[in-house]
């Protein structure tokens, strides 16, 4: 039987996995803690920031919340490190860092 994601969990045995541990629905992204795969973290410098939204459709996880018309801080469940919003920020409202470091 085809587990749905939702009813995989760390005690989950591999004899109830698909071959590969493949996920056959759509729209599981979020209820998977994506971003814990990331090495790098972009960092918000809102005093910099001029709310131009550039970097929001950018984003490739959908990670940059507008709340009435203002970025807020990152959404670090789901952003993966990968530094584009960072690259286009015009202002160096954000800047890329190691995890950790
Ligand atoms: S680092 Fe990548 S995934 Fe994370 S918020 Fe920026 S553009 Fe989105
Ligand atoms: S691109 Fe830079 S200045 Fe524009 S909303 Fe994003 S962080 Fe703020």
């Amino acid at each position: 039987m085809i587990k749905k994601a939702s009813e995989i969990n760390e005690t989950t045995p591999w004899q109830e996995m698909t071959l590969g541990g493949e996920i056959y629905e759509g729209g599981t992204s979020a209820l998977f803690n994506t971003g814990d795969w990331r090495t790098m973290i972009p960092v918000y410098h809102p005093e910099n920031c001029k709310h131009c939204m550039l970097c929001v459709p950018y984003c490739p996880d959908s990670s940059i919340p507008v709340v009435e018309g203002k970025r807020e801080d990152f959404d670090f469940m789901h952003c993966k490190g990968c530094g584009i919003c960072a690259k286009v920020c015009p202002f160096k409202a954000i800047s890329l860092e190691k995890v950790g470091a």
